[in-house]
């Protein structure tokens, strides 16, 4: 099974047809630009859904600083407004905060009016609990609709994308997880070959990970941050550099 379907429920892409494919898969570019890879193969863009989370959240911040990663975290409106220090927190050890709409509902099935408050409410919480207007979109369950790129653009953001998502919301094993995520240093080792620097042109991958649940604050996803602490030191030993989303830079945008 395509990796990048995992999220989507087998109806919709049988029913929807193209509508379908350009609403769920992520560098389907039917519904407008987006953002799915980083401009450099040693510029790893980790990217966190569906937090804050107080269960998780700073044993992540610490893991990170740990091997000096910046990430992205795209937040939830209504777990921001629960933690408002949390979301400080994240952006004062260096993240970069994104939009992850208000209430996580499905913008295939949100009309525009609906789409534009579930995005207007998600950036006034962040910037009530942070000061800050997040540059970053990431739609929930990677669904899109044709007027989200619009209401994007207009609130000043760009709508980041992935090249894998591991699946890391499943109750699967770590080692189920951590197998998961091989293709990042399968890509590593493949473009950075030690010595020869890196050919022109190559891009690199953005990480799809999650540190909470959509459904309700506190989800458990330990295995997400024992799976990076397998990973971590060995991206960095393959010559990995772990940027937020504003480090992407000639921000790479698939045809
Ligand atoms: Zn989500």
């Amino acid at each position: 099974m395509n990796p990048f379907l995992i999220s989507v429920p087998a109806a919709v892409i049988v029913t929807g047809g193209v509508a379908a494919y350009g609403a769920a898969y992520p560098r389907a570019q039917l519904f407008g630009s987006t953002v799915c890879r980083t401009n450099r193969p040693d510029k790893l863009a980790i990217t966190f859904d569906d937090g804050p989370n107080p269960a998780i959240t700073l044993k992540l911040l610490d893991l990170l600083a740990k091997h000096n990663a910046r990430a992205t975290f795209f937040l939830v409106g209504k777990f921001v407004r629960e933690c408002p220090d949390l979301t400080r927190e994240i952006l004062a050890r260096g993240h970069a905060l994104g939009n992850h709409t208000d209430t996580h509902p499905n913008l295939f099935l949100c009309g525009p009016r609906k789409t534009e408050e579930e995005l207007q409410r998600c950036a006034d919480a962040i910037r009530q609990a942070a000061g800050v207007e997040p540059h970053w979109f990431r739609p929930p369950f990677g669904f899109r609709s044709p007027w989200l790129n619009g209401i994007v653009k207009r609130h000043g953001m760009q709508t980041a994308m992935w090249t894998l998502i591991p699946g890391d919301w499943r109750g699967k094993p770590v080692e189920w997880l951590i197998d998961r995520m091989n293709p990042i240093a399968e890509h590593a080792r493949k473009k950075l070959p030690p010595g020869t620097g890196y050919g022109g042109g190559l891009t690199g991958d953005i990480l799809c990970l999650h540190d909470g649940n959509h459904r309700h604050l506190n989800g458990d996803r330990a295995r997400t941050v024992a799976a990076l602490e397998y990973w971590l030191p060995r991206w960095s030993d393959l010559g990995l550099e772990f940027v937020t989303m504003d480090e992407t830079l000639n921000k790479t945008v698939e045809a």
